[in-house]
């Protein structure tokens, strides 16, 4: 409805000298006009506020500018930002606007610690409005604040708090230095409004500042990174490349950003881009790496191992990011191992026909020597037994010489092709059950003839009631004539040697006692290896092969034994060895196991320490 205001003429003298509205209906239109007014300054300086920062929210100059409409707006002596910094331990006045001839209080209020204002942060903190309309009759718990703003000349004030989340960020005070009294309903409306464009703006910039410190950061990684790094889009164009990729790739940072991936390929490889391109982006990252032979800008080759992934701006994919290694050191080191490991194939093959050539001799030589032998030193015995007549006393002589010779010869064949066979596997073993007293007695009747030739005298002890062993008994015979053989070449003439057999828990204890020259602590393990003889060179005095302890040790082992010598320098030695009452399954498949020419080191060492052990 309109307001018709009641109006009355001025008459002077008949004439009409005027009209007069009476005062109510002034000071109603005048009002009006102030609300009018007001509303239209409330709105002009939130447009003002709020276009600043979308033309320029960046700039400190459009942050003074809002202060100044704030303030200006509502008649404040001055408006301060307030910013918290050190996890909002901190506060700064960063922003300050002073109505002219009110003094600046910008440079008193830098790093002042919020611990000092409970009460005053704790407001803010709750995300409440203070109002003080007298600062000299501030609640007693607020005294510090109370003092601060005393000597800044505040008597009345309005503060807003910034937040961001439920984060407080800072604070803007309206400060009236003039009088004291209540801020208006309009004073509270643009603080609040133009707090929060503030505030978005802050949040605006603040986001936007870890940004670029992230992009910073990701910069310095990239650059400073010890792999290769490169960039491109989705159509394999060059976005960018590391130090580290284009020394790799043979291009400077200008001549890569003109080139495409595929560029650095040959035509075989090009594929494989496109492949792993779409792979990545139907989500398929290929978690693992691929191999590339990149061609470089001076046409040299360089083998290089790579990982891509897509990488994203602004949420949407922007391109796809590798790690790029150089790897054709490790390559050409791959290349050498599988030549050399080729070359060490083609040698074991050589190795396997020498072995072959060797088994075959062996094979050849056990018969087509053996054979002759045999022949010779059975025609040796006849004429020396006078079967195929007379013979005189030189002649026997000699003849006895040659039947020497031919035993010997026929051993070191025999020990050979033993040892031989005990390393291929190839040896036959025929375990059976054997009467100890007899064996004993059959190898003391063999080793007589041998004995008296230096009248030794061999002491055959036997206990009584020994049980049969399960041995192969040609093979344990063999080991015992081997250890009176040696008993006999290293004693003395005229000494004794004892031959004794005894239970022992539940093995069997063989023994061979000499008195002669003994060896020596350091050689008591080595004389087990193969073809070792404490005596040998050109001055040795006793024949041999030094494979007989090296045979003996193995057929014990394969029987479940142990072998050892117990000697001193000068004093004799004993060899024991004992073999177990239990019959020893599997015994063929454990001598295939041995390694008599100690070529597996380890299991050479593992029997030596076998025999130290028990020796
Ligand atoms: P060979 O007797 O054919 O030389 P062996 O393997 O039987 O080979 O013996 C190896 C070495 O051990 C001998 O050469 C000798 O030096 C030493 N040896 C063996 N038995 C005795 C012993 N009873 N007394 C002294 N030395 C011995």
């Amino acid at each position: 409805m309109k307001d018709t205001p009641n109006i009355v003429e001025i008459l002077w003298e008949e004439e009409k000298l005027g009209k007069l509205a009476s005062m109510g209906d002034i000071v109603k239109r005048k009002k009006a006009e102030q609300a009018i007014k007001h509303s239209l300054g409330f709105e002009k300086t939130i447009s003002v506020v709020s276009s600043l920062f979308i033309l320029n929210y960046n700039n400190d100059a459009a942050l003074n500018r809002s202060l100044d409409e704030m303030g200006s707006f509502t008649g404040a002596s001055r408006v301060h930002l307030f910013l918290l910094r050190g996890n909002g331990t901190i506060m700064d006045n960063t922003h300050e606007w002073c109505k002219e001839g009110v003094s600046s209080q910008k440079h008193n209020l830098q790093s002042i610690s919020a611990e000092m204002l409970p009460w005053w942060m704790g407001k803010l903190r709750n995300g409440e409005t203070i109002h003080i309309e007298d600062v000299s009759k501030m609640p007693s718990e607020a005294n510090f604040e109370e003092k601060m703003l005393g000597v800044q000349g505040v008597r009345s004030l309005l503060a807003f708090p910034l937040k961001i989340g439920e984060k407080l960020n800072g604070f803007i005070r309206l400060d009236n230095v003039f009088t004291t009294g209540k801020w208006s309903y309009e004073d509270f409306a643009i603080l609040r409004v133009c707090s929060e464009i503030i505030g978005n703006v802050l949040e605006r910039r603040q986001m936007e500042g870890a940004l670029r410190e992230s992009e910073e950061r990701y910069r310095a990684i990239f650059e400073q990174s010890l792999d290769g790094l490169y960039v491109h889009d989705f159509e394999g164009n060059f976005i960018d490349a590391n130090p580290v990729a284009l020394k790799m790739f043979g291009y400077t940072k200008e001549e890569i950003s003109s080139l495409n991936f595929s560029s650095l390929l040959d035509e075989g490889q090009i594929p494989m881009v496109w492949g792993a391109i779409n792979g990545l982006l139907m989500n398929e990252a290929d978690k693992g790496t691929t191999e590339y032979h990149l061609k470089r800008m001076d046409g040299t080759y360089v083998w290089v191992e790579i990982k891509t992934s897509v990488i994203y701006r602004g949420g949407k994919p922007y391109g796809v990011q590798g790690i790029v290694r150089d790897i054709t050191k490790h390559k050409w080191m791959i290349e050498e191992y599988k030549k050399y490991q080729w070359e060490i194939e083609q040698q074991n093959i050589k190795l396997k026909e020498l072995d072959s050539i060797k088994s075959n001799f062996l094979n050849m030589a056990s018969h087509e020597l053996r054979t002759p032998m045999c022949s010779m030193k059975g025609y040796v015995q006849m004429v020396l037994k006078g079967s195929l007549g007379e013979i005189t006393k030189e002649q026997k002589k000699g003849l006895e010489v040659v039947l020497r010779n031919t035993n010997r010869l026929d051993t070191l064949i025999q020990d050979i092709i033993d040892a031989y066979q005990l390393e291929s596997g190839a040896m036959k073993f025929i375990p059976e059950k054997t009467d100890l007293q007899k064996m004993m007695k059959e190898i003391a009747e063999t080793m007589k003839s041998s004995a008296d030739l230096k009248e030794i005298k061999l002491n055959t002890d036997i206990i009584e009631g020994l049980p049969d062993l399960f041995i192969d008994q040609k093979r344990i015979k063999q080991v015992l004539i081997n250890l009176v053989n040696n008993a006999i070449k290293f004693s003395p003439d005229g000494s004794t040697i004892n031959i004794q057999a005894k239970k022992e828990q539940s093995d069997v204890l063989f023994e061979v006692q000499d008195f002669g020259q003994g060896i020596s602590k350091d050689k008591q393990n080595m004389i087990f290896e193969t073809f070792y003889q404490v005596d040998s060179g050109m001055k040795r005095s006793f024949g041999g092969t030094g494979l007989g302890l090296s045979i003996s040790k193995d057929i014990i082992l394969a029987h479940d034994g142990r072998i050892w010598v117990e000697s001193t320098c000068g004093g004799g030695s004993t060899f024991r060895f004992t073999l177990p009452i239990k019959p020893v399954k599997d015994v063929e498949d454990r001598f295939k196991e041995v390694d008599v020419f100690r070529l597996e080191t380890e299991r050479g060492t593992k029997r030596e320490e076998h025999v130290i052990q028990r020796g």
